[in-house]
């Protein structure tokens, strides 16, 4: 169930009210999994008008009872070079990272949830993907997380997914990742990367840091 879906002559997002309004003769298909959708409880007084997965049974993130499905997992071959340099950038840069997670997350955050969140990406070792770099590590933090509670100043649970046709085993490897969707049980927002490391702190001083310093 959602309020929005896309147009593929377009390629734009449309809420319900524009769809019913402008472009009841075309099919509006769901923005995260491409499936095609339909309006449901049109002109119904119970429930809000929304659009519905045409497919029974369908295997969508963004539905919540499929999220599990497309939380990270475990990637199969680990680059630990790599995983070790994310993780000491991450312990210079780490108010850095706290800020943007909080703002992805509409600046509600608190502190003990990301560190929950640290806790959660050590258990699935997702640090260690091949080609994970600091300007996606935020959004792959806050995806492998799950689904965050309502909490003070968070009325709903909300989580957020990569493009269903996104997941697979090389998901920093080969494409492009643009965008992730954040999802309540009732709207669905894309949201733009556009998270920049270039003036942050260089992985290597850790090491240097270290060493000076024992
Ligand atoms: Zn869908």
């Amino acid at each position: 169930m959602s309020f929005k879906a896309l147009n593929i002559c377009d390629s734009i997002v449309y809420t319900i009210d524009y769809w019913e309004r402008n472009l009841t003769n075309v099919t509006p298909y769901c923005p995260v999994c491409g499936e095609v959708t339909e309006i449901r409880a049109a002109g119904s007084t119970v429930m809000k008008t929304h659009f519905f997965h045409s497919t029974q049974g369908t295997n969508c993130p963004s539905i919540i009872e499929n999220h599990s499905k497309y939380a990270l997992l475990t990637p199969t071959t680990l680059d630990t070079t790599n995983g070790n340099q994310l993780i000491n950038w991450t312990k210079i840069n780490i108010w850095h990272l706290y800020s943007k997670c909080k703002k992805i997350l509409k600046n509600r955050l608190q502190f003990k949830e990301f560190s929950a969140m640290l806790e959660k990406a050590k258990e699935n070792k997702i640090w260690y993907y091949k080609g994970l770099n600091t300007n996606t590590l935020p959004y792959v933090l806050i995806v492998n997380f799950g689904i965050f509670p309502k909490i003070e100043g968070r009325s709903e649970e909300v989580w957020y997914i990569f493009d269903k046709k996104m997941y697979g085993d090389n998901l920093f490897l080969q494409k492009k990742i643009t965008h992730i969707w954040r999802v309540t049980k009732l709207d669905i927002e894309r949201i733009e990367l556009d998270y920049d490391t270039s003036d942050t702190g260089k992985h290597y001083a850790w090491i240097n840091f270290q060493s000076f310093y024992k």
